[in-house]
């Protein structure tokens, strides 16, 4: 089939909040863009729908907190407002088949797990400190740290079971991946970049504080907005050809030719496009290493939040799961929102299950946190995103143990004309809303700094 081509001066494939901040900025600054996107819609891992009339919720990407400076101004900047999730009353903990209820700081755990806990978060702070945020494997223990397991590292340093217990629950909801597919040293530069586990999983003065009114897919169709005809959707880039004089990328009916071109693309997506000349060895063994990690997202709608009524904050947290953690996700006015995820191994597992079998065993587990009338919602969602071509899972990518001592020095580093953005790739707040923006902005400073 003969192809039609079209020129731009920066090409930007893939029109997530990452690519769409980019394209903005390379636009601003007067050069011609145009955005290829893969899927008939832009926001990627952002995706909002109308779940009840009026009620829009988040299927992925939701939550925005303290330190996240960057999303919040973007956010303000296209007029999208954010409101604060709802954080009164108690929380439920479930552990050991004990439901308790809690509203201090720390989960009502036995003493000496809490004891066991709090050294072993003290030296993973310590070490985080020492982890140089754009630069991991520069640490001096580096080697070790990298080819050490998180799970080895937390067999070897708790005492009990329980504590064990906890911090993989805790790496679980942090990462959506086991403590066995990732190294200490990722995790430790992770903690480092939110800021710790507390930062990262709380709601009250947490990453989870404040989520969009209408949706944080908004944030990407507004920037879409502001790109007219820049953003083709529906235009799966397939191969990559770069010469002396520019950038050719092909989809399946066109051909699009730049001077420069940024991926904006979690790193096992960027595999799944042929590159001529290939990418350096280096880049290819950093991207065929970085899985995404495996989450379903799921929602329960009531008629209205009755946990509120019996004093609870909607937020549960338990070891049975396979929902490990429950956050308060109702609009402002309407119905109750129940939000949890199957993250891990858990995902996987249940990914396997029937539709049937797994709401089952999700409202079963929201029936125990919160009593029987959460076992009988009104509406029911859930979103798989392991399933989703574009994406391959979620909520990001991560190096598996090795890889970042190995090969991290590819993560940003262009490769020619062609730049690297993605949420993966930011220092801070690396895999979130905030990361994906600044590392938009990185891109395209590179890019205006070479034209
Ligand atoms: C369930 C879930 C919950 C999350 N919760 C939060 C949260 O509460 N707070 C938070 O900050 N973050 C959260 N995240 C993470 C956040 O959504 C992401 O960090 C962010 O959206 C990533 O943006 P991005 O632009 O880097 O990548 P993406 O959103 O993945 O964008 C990449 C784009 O590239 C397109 N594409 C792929 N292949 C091609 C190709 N070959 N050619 C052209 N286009 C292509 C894709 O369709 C996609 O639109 C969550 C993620 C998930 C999945």
């Amino acid at each position: 089939m003969s192809k039609t081509l079209r020129d731009a001066d920066v090409i930007v494939v893939g029109a997530g909040l990452s690519g769409l901040v980019a394209a903005r900025l390379v636009s601003e600054a007067g050069q011609e863009v145009l955005v290829l996107e893969a899927r008939d819609r832009v926001g990627g891992r952002l995706l909002s729908a109308e779940m009840a009339p009026g009620v829009i919720l988040d299927l992925g990407g939701e939550w925005v907190g303290p330190g996240q400076q960057k999303v919040g101004a973007l956010a303000r900047h296209l007029g999208v407002k954010d409101r604060p999730t709802w954080a009164h009353g108690e929380h439920v903990l479930i552990w050991r088949g004990q439901r308790h209820r809690y509203t201090a700081q720390l989960p009502p755990l036995p003493v000496p797990v809490l004891v066991d806990l709090a050294q072993g978060a003290t030296r993973l702070g310590v070490m985080a400190r020492l982890v140089p945020l754009t630069a991991p494997w520069r640490v001096r223990r580096a080697p070790k740290w990298d080819s050490t397991t998180a799970e080895t590292w937390l067999a070897h340093n708790f005492v009990s079971l329980g504590a064990k217990d906890a911090l993989r629950l805790v790496v679980r909801e942090l990462l959506s991946a086991e403590p066995d597919e990732l190294s200490l040293l990722y995790l430790l530069f992770v903690l480092r970049s939110t800021g710790g586990a507390r930062a990262a999983l709380a709601v009250s003065g947490g990453a989870q504080e404040q989520h969009f009114e209408g949706g944080a897919q908004q944030l990407a169709l507004r920037l879409a907005g502001t790109l007219p005809g820049r953003v083709l959707s529906g235009s799966p880039v397939q191969r990559l050809l770069q010469d002396d004089k520019g950038v050719t990328l092909y989809t399946e009916a066109h051909e699009f030719r730049a001077g420069a071109v940024i991926l904006a693309l979690s790193p096992p997506l960027c595999s799944t496009i042929e590159y001529v000349p290939g990418l350096s060895e280096r880049r290819q063994e950093l991207v065929s290493r970085m899985p995404m990690g495996d989450v379903i997202k799921v929602l329960a709608l009531y008629e209205e939040p009755f946990w509120r009524a019996k004093g609870l904050s909607g937020q549960a947290t338990g070891d049975e799961g396979p929902v490990h953690m429950t956050v308060d996700a109702s609009p402002e006015s309407g119905p109750g929102v129940l939000v949890g995820f199957l993250t891990g191994r858990n995902a996987r597992c249940f990914t396997a299950a029937s539709p049937k079998d797994r709401r089952a065993a999700v409202l079963a587990c929201l029936g125990r946190y919160f009593g029987p009338s959460a076992a009988h919602p009104s509406a029911f969602y859930e979103k798989d995103w392991g399933e989703e071509h574009y994406s391959l899972g979620g909520y990001d990518a991560h190096p598996l143990p090795g890889a970042l001592v190995r090969f991290g020095t590819a993560l940003r580093e262009p490769c020619g004309r062609v730049h690297w953005a993605g949420a993966e790739t930011a220092p801070r707040w690396c895999g979130y809303m905030e990361g994906a923006v600044s590392a938009g902005e990185r891109a395209a400073e590179e890019i205006l700094a070479t034209s």
